[in-house]
């Protein structure tokens, strides 16, 4: 070595020595950085993954263990996001006192090119990659590795496919409703059905196929539009979850007994089922939400345990729903007269939102803003009746 670069090098040595003395030793604590104990956090790539596709801004930040006043979302063009479709590519941050303390982008597996969609264009994407003709990079490789070992072959393709069919949800791990399967069964229809049908298995009682159901008194609107725009928007909340969700109907141009909803429940082997409605009453004054559950011994089963899951879950639906929504809660209210219920032979239960018939809740029932707490309500209850 020659003298001239001997001294450069003690000199170089000289301020690495005087750097590491004049640096304060910082070490992170744990609370500076981003957790969550429902997504998967990758130290390695700095990536916050196992977020589904259709998750929401305020979702997501209620999925970390942080204060959430200290997280903020920033979408790719480096504003605030607050909407309700996070992509991949976008940031969460963790700002204390002003200071950034972590970073983490954001991976929705699936969608591959950042819109927050799972469409035909991601898989378009995925094989464009594959066969090496537009490669991709980062964030949006990370996203194409659906199945998570690390490259992008043709299973990812052929996940991205399945979950764009319908077959099978790309994200189904770690979310607390996987594996729950889940029937939503909004009241009513377009037109009721006159024709009668036996109110139990062998009973010679009957009801109407379907009723026509009540109305606004005050705003008109009918209940079978209400109740199928909040059983849809549960639905979505509920698969954001990871739950399986089978709807009696999803339009209102259906001809669909009270009986056939049952038993498509019943086929289907659900965990348990919500019937949507909303109440109706000769006097105007009467308001408040109730869960009307089977009575004892009146269900399609001799397994005493689905009539008791019934009135478990219909007392906790009813008391999430109230508190979230701030409705008089009325409590659950056993009833025997119910063809929904007694052609039943799994858990089930339904919500009377509250009635249309009183001018407040009338006028509160048709807001997007009540819906959506109700909603709220709904989804905390049956994520306690699945964690029990
Ligand atoms: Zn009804």
């Amino acid at each position: 070595m020659s003298c001239f670069r001997r001294i450069v090098k003690t000199m170089l040595l000289l301020a690495a020595a005087v750097t590491l003395a004049v640096l304060p030793l910082h070490t992170v604590q744990a609370d500076e950085l981003l957790s969550s104990s429902v997504y998967i956090i990758d130290r390695d790539n700095e990536v916050l993954t196992g977020v589904s596709a259709g998750t929401s801004a305020a979702r997501l930040v209620s999925c970390f263990e942080n204060d959430p006043s200290g997280i903020k979302l920033y979408g790719r063009d480096n504003k605030a996001y607050t909407g309700n479709a996070v992509a991949t590519g976008m940031k969460a941050l963790l700002v204390v006192n002003n200071i950034q303390r972590d970073e983490l982008q954001i991976i929705v597996h699936g969608d591959v090119n950042g819109d927050g969609r799972i469409t035909i264009t991601d898989y378009t994407k995925i094989r464009l990659h594959i066969l090496s003709h537009q490669k991709l990079n980062g964030a949006f490789a990370l996203a194409a590795d659906v199945d998570k070992d690390g490259r992008v072959t043709l299973s990812d393709y052929t996940r991205v496919r399945l979950h764009i069919l319908g077959l099978k949800h790309i994200n189904p791990d770690k979310l607390p409703l996987a594996g729950c399967v889940i029937g939503i069964d909004p009241g009513h229809q377009r037109h009721a059905n006159n024709e009668l049908e036996p109110i139990a298995p062998g009973s010679s009682t009957k009801k109407k196929k379907v009723s026509s159901g009540t109305q606004g008194r005050f705003t008109r609107v009918p209940e079978y539009v209400v109740v199928l725009k909040v059983g849809l928007k549960l639905k979505t909340q509920l698969e954001e979850l990871g739950a399986t969700v089978i709807m009696t109907r999803e339009t209102h141009d259906v001809n669909i007994s009270n009986v056939e909803r049952a038993l498509m429940m019943n086929k289907a082997n659900v965990d348990c089922w919500l019937r949507v409605h909303i109440n109706g009453n000769n006097d105007p004054k009467v308001y408040g939400m109730s869960v009307l559950v089977p009575a004892k011994g009146c269900m399609n089963t001799k397994d005493a345990s689905v009539q008791q899951k019934s009135t478990a879950l219909g007392q906790i639906l009813v008391d999430c729903a109230a508190a979230e929504s701030g409705a008089k809660n009325l409590g659950i209210k056993p009833r025997s007269d119910q063809t929904g219920f007694n052609w039943s032979s799994v858990p089930v239960c339904n919500i009377e939102m509250g009635y249309m018939t009183n001018e407040k809740e009338d006028r509160l029932i048709i807001t997007d803003v009540y819906q959506d707490k109700i909603i709220a309500g709904l989804v905390k209850g049956f994520l306690e009746y699945f964690s029990e």
